[in-house]
């Protein structure tokens, strides 16, 4: 995710980052604090297998700017996530959970799609 006070643009890694996990987690900025995919906010399971980094997918979601209109994305954390049938499978169910089941997908290279899921 971007992070404007740590000039962190989306999907560069941070510079606070380190293998153990963040360098900075006692002092880390408040959108950091704040931040909570739908992993961490129990809605898409929570099995460790569902991690985003097991799985190599984060849930989240966010209003448009302009329309206020609420979306659903599963973003793709390593190249080629997107395509292991587990984060296929999770893809899938949290797309048919929605109304309507539609889920924005953005992709490791950057690029989006929507998955629509028939019911
Ligand atoms: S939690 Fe830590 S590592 Fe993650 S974006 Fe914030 S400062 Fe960087």
């Amino acid at each position: 995710m971007a992070i404007p006070v740590l000039s962190k643009a989306a999907r560069r890694a941070c510079d606070h980052v380190r293998r153990s996990g963040c360098g900075i987690y006692d002092e880390r900025p408040e959108p950091c604090r704040a931040f909570h995919c739908l992993w961490l906010r129990g809605a898409v399971g929570a099995a460790i297998e569902s991690r985003p980094d097991a799985l190599g997918v984060m849930f989240d979601q966010c209003t448009l700017r302009g329309s206020g209109e609420l979306i659903t994305v599963a973003y793709e954390l390593w190249n080629g996530a997107f395509a292991a049938p587990e984060a296929r499978s999770a893809i899938e169910a949290v797309a048919a959970s929605l109304s309507p089941a539609a889920l924005a997908l953005s992709h490791y290279d950057r690029s989006w799609s929507e998955l629509h899921v028939e019911r």
